[in-house]
């Protein structure tokens, strides 16, 4: 979400007449978009603030600004604790930067984070969003969360639940591939829970988003498993330029530790999805994420989360060690683990996860897989698998931007090195 809210941040820049700076001590402006969901990217944002600053002693006329879910979480203690900084806006009103740039023409602080989700937020969907990559494109479908995890921030940060109508997604979607767009990654913090505000079901967008010409491959990120219903799960399974892999975050095993965080739902629930998503979608491959150390985990509670990753056999885990939050529910409760506690659990989680990666790597050896070449360094040629494992592929023709056929000659750890075939 951070990346494309930093990449429509350009794009209005660029409508107000701001160009990219080839050097940070070049630039006029510098915005720092920040997250706040753990409190380590906290520390980060004010050890680099503390960095930015030196800009200014070198280049005085220099503006700074913060944005981002740290901004809106704490975006007045920012500003009364770096009066450098002279711009302070919220996630709720990036479509505002124009008005707060004229502030700062006028020699103002401007410093605004809206309580409050503004209706003409929509105008964001006008402003064009300037994208690094060429081939694969994040396509935000939704803003907010209306769920109650109680360790987490976003709810806070990032405001209700609002869901971008349909005909404005399908519209950028077709300007994405007829500009040569080729993989559609839709982004959300609950994306399945897509279109329940506008009473317009997320496989119904899908199969829109799947119809379209040009479009090869159809991602999304992230959904929650509550709403992962039947219907969706067949309508990816159906759909042709559907990849074959899927996040869903599953925090913890324990049922007793998902009532405490409220997921609504158990470790059966969860494991039940799995094996609908299995049975349905050929070689479907998974990631996840996962929260160790919640208050009161016990050791029994952590071995239903090692029992998951077993029984599951993900690709790849995001692992986090529970990390205490401003306001939520669980900030109240005692975060009763110590970091020597929660630090083994880790190590132990991740050892056996390495073992489980290597045997699902190793599986690819000798197969062909179609890779979407979106990156080149020297000669050897970059692109992501349907399942998302990066694979280099050696190739003498000029494969760039190309969907191809490759003979995987090697695997490692978190890539994949392979021969073309064929370009598709
Ligand atoms: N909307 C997504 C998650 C967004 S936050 C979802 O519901 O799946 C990304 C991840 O950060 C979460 O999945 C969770 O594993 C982790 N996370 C969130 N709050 C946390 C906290 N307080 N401490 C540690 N990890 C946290
Ligand atoms: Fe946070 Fe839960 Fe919403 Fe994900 S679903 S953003 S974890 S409140």
């Amino acid at each position: 979400m951070n990346i494309n809210d930093s990449e429509k941040i350009k794009g209005i820049l660029q409508t107000q007449g701001y160009e990219p700076a080839t050097k940070e001590e070049e630039a006029d402006l510098v915005i720092l978009n920040t997250c706040t969901i753990r409190e380590k990217p906290d520390q980060k944002v004010w050890s680099h603030l503390g960095e930015i600053k030196k800009l200014k002693s070198k280049n005085p006329n220099v503006k700074i600004g913060v944005c981002g879910c740290m901004a809106q979480r704490a975006g007045y203690e920012i500003a009364s604790k770096m009066p450098f900084v002279d711009m302070v806006f919220g996630t709720k009103n990036i479509h505002r930067i124009p008005n707060l740039l004229e502030e700062l023409r006028l020699g103002n602080r401007a410093i605004e984070i809206l309580e409050q989700e503004d209706p003409l937020e929509e105008i964001l969907d006008s402003y064009p969003t300037i994208r690094d990559n060429s081939y694969c494109a994040y396509v935000t479908i939704m803003r907010g969360c209306d769920k109650e995890c109680t360790y987490c921030v976003v709810p806070f940060t990032r405001g209700k639940e609002r869901s971008r109508a349909p005909q404005s997604i399908i519209d950028e979607v077709k300007s994405l591939v007829d500009s040569g767009v080729m993989e559609i990654h839709l982004i959300g913090q609950n994306v399945t829970a897509y279109g329940k505000d506008i009473n317009y079901p997320f496989y119904r967008l899908l199969e829109d988003i799947s119809k379209i010409e040009g479009v090869k491959r159809i991602r999304f990120t992230t959904g929650h498993p509550r709403d992962l219903t039947d219907e969706i799960i067949d309508v990816m399974a159906e759909l042709p330029n559907m990849v074959n892999h899927i996040h869903l975050p599953f925090q913890a095993g324990s049922d007793r530790i998902l009532d405490l965080m409220k997921r609504n739902y158990t470790k059966a629930y969860y494991l039940n999805r799995i094996e609908r998503l299995k049975s349905k979608i050929k070689d479907v491959s998974f990631s996840t994420d996962i929260i160790i150390g919640f208050p009161t985990e016990t050791e029994e509670d952590f071995e239903h989360t090692l029992d998951v990753i077993k029984t599951v056999e993900f690709e790849q885990v995001f692992s986090f060690k529970y990390s205490k939050r401003p306001n939520t529910p669980a900030y109240y409760m005692e975060d009763d683990l110590t970091d020597e506690i929660k630090t083994d659990r880790m190590k132990r989680l991740l050892e056996i996860q390495k073992a489980i990666t290597s045997k699902l790597m190793k599986r690819y050896e000798n197969t062909i897989q179609k890779v979407l070449i979106e990156d080149k360094k020297d000669n050897i040629y970059i692109g992501r698998t349907t399942t998302n494992v990066w694979c280099n592929v050696i190739s003498d023709r000029d494969i760039m931007g190309k969907e191809v056929e490759v003979l995987i000659t090697k695997s490692g750890f978190q890539s994949l090195e392979g021969t073309l075939k064929n370009v598709l």
